[in-house]
């Protein structure tokens, strides 16, 4: 007798996306987060098919327009050889035209807490202060988790599936076997902290992501209100002695050497308030795995991968990944698709996608070309039959996820307008087809694979 259908561990946007969807088709969900919501997280900048797709999927496209997030048309980049910044709105992308061209710069400690809330009203078992410390397996499966209560108690339950979203901290994934492989390419660190009063953009740039290269790396700068700003600074690992022997120096140094960002910082001070007072350093944080589940058991999010966030491509990873799982546990459980065929979609939509952000970013990082440039390569890279700087939003924007063949994607519409179409439109959205050939296709739902009429 299991304790539970699902245990989810991490109550992040992957574990709260997961324990929602599986919660929602009826099954007995328990999460353990080891925190206290709301708690501090970085990952601010949001992609449309977030709040459109996953959001809406989950009832919440209302419940986030009423937090008030500071709307993210686009993003703004000092990038390349042109000295001049260069701006892409959502809303240039046929794709993403209309009402959905839009996201959201986001404090997390509230958009977490808003989606985890959200899990705990469909059902989901939400417990806070509870650490998992391990996978229990019988056999070849994973069949539950061991865990540190709130009050400090060894605790187990077992489950028919365990989702691991604890994040990028924790060493849970080891459970699925394989190992966890750091990016030789993006070993950068970031250190970042908070400012009030900083300039922002002129309108209708003014809630964009800026991103500003300069000598050393570059710099993201987001405003989170009329006053708050994030503002990080991202450069190469050989940085990392001199930037944690004394990182407010360091700070200060960068902020110095980039121009724009200096400029905007002009009339501001740092925050003083919880959470925002504090200086704070990544580093080491591009990697992936080679075995993202197995037999009861699966990662999403950071447990899985984690790629640069140049492109603001971390919640929409961890969130599309916690879609995919669900999908995947929903099925197996209704006993409608072989467990091991539902989970290889997972694994190869979930690397799919990741890898179309990865590649895009490894030319993104050559700062010696110029805008066209960035183009023409989110072009090659996904494979969208469009022009150059189509596909360039539609990567930026998180719908990127079709086939690398043009053959297939001319009839395929990309992984991240379905969810947006699906989300605004529900079981309208109608069928899609295969992404993979002979591949599983979504429910009308959404929140499960069937096989796909022939
Ligand atoms: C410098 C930097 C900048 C970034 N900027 C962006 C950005 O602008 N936009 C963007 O989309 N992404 C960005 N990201 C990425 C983003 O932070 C992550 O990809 C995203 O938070 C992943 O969500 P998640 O749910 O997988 O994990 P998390 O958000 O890390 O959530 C994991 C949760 O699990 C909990 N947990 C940990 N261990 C355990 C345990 N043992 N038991 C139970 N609970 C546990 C944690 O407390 C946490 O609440 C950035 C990342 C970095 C490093």
């Amino acid at each position: 007798m299991n304790d539970y259908d699902v245990i989810v561990a991490g109550g992040g946007p992957g574990g709260s996306t997961a324990a929602a969807f599986t919660a929602m088709d009826g099954h007995r969900v328990l999460l353990l987060e080891k925190e206290t919501f709301p708690r501090y997280q970085i990952g601010e900048s949001l992609l449309p098919a977030t709040i459109h797709g996953i959001c809406a999927m989950l009832g919440l496209r209302q419940e986030i327009q009423r937090a008030g997030f500071v709307v993210k048309r686009g993003g703004t980049f000092r990038w390349g050889a042109d000295p001049e910044p260069w701006t892409f709105a959502f809303a240039a992308s046929p794709r993403m035209a209309g009402p959905t061209s839009f996201a959201y710069q986001v404090e997390r400690s509230r958009f977490d807490t808003l989606l985890l809330d959200n899990a705990r009203r469909l059902g989901v078992d939400v417990r806070h202060r509870h650490r998992a410390t391990g996978a229990i397996r019988d056999g070849g499966r994973v069949v539950g988790v061991r865990y540190v209560d709130h009050a400090g108690r060894e605790q187990v339950s077992t489950a028919r599936f365990v989702v691991d979203a604890s994040g990028h901290g924790s060493r849970l994934h080891e459970a699925v076997g394989g190992r966890r492989e750091y990016s030789p390419y993006f070993r950068n660190l970031a250190l970042f902290g908070y400012f009030l009063d900083g300039g922002r953009m002129p309108d209708p740039n003014a809630g964009n992501i800026l991103c500003a290269a300069f000598s050393d790396g570059w710099f993201w700068y987001i405003p989170l209100s009329a006053t708050l700003t994030s503002v990080g600074a991202v450069v190469r690992h050989e940085a990392a002695a001199a930037v944690q022997g004394d990182p407010e120096t360091a700070y200060a140094a960068l902020i110095d050497r980039c121009p724009l960002i200096k400029d905007l910082l002009r009339d501001a001070r740092r925050a003083e308030d919880p959470p925002y007072d504090r200086l704070r350093v990544r580093k080491d944080y591009s990697y992936d795995r080679t075995v993202l589940w197995c037999p009861g058991m699966a990662l999403v999010g950071d447990a899985a991968c984690f790629i640069d966030p140049v492109f603001s491509s971390g919640v929409h990873l961890a969130t599309y990944s916690g879609l995919l799982a669900a999908r995947s546990i929903n099925s197996a459980l209704a006993g409608l698709v072989p467990e091991d065929r539902c989970f290889t979609e997972f694994e190869a939509r979930y690397r799919r996608e990741f890898g179309l952000f990865r590649d895009f970013l490894l030319a993104f990082y050559r700062l010696d070309t110029d805008e066209q440039s960035y183009y023409g390569q989110a072009s090659q890279v996904s494979g969208h039959p469009g022009a150059g700087r189509e596909a360039f939003l539609d990567l930026v924007g998180g719908v990127t996820a079709s086939d690398f063949s043009r053959r297939i994607l001319d009839d395929v519409l990309a992984e991240g307008a379905e969810l947006q179409l699906r989300g605004v439109l529900g079981d309208a959205a109608g069928d899609e087809p295969p992404m993979f050939p002979g591949g599983l296709i979504p429910s009308p739902d959404g929140r499960r694979w069937v096989e796909p009429d022939v």
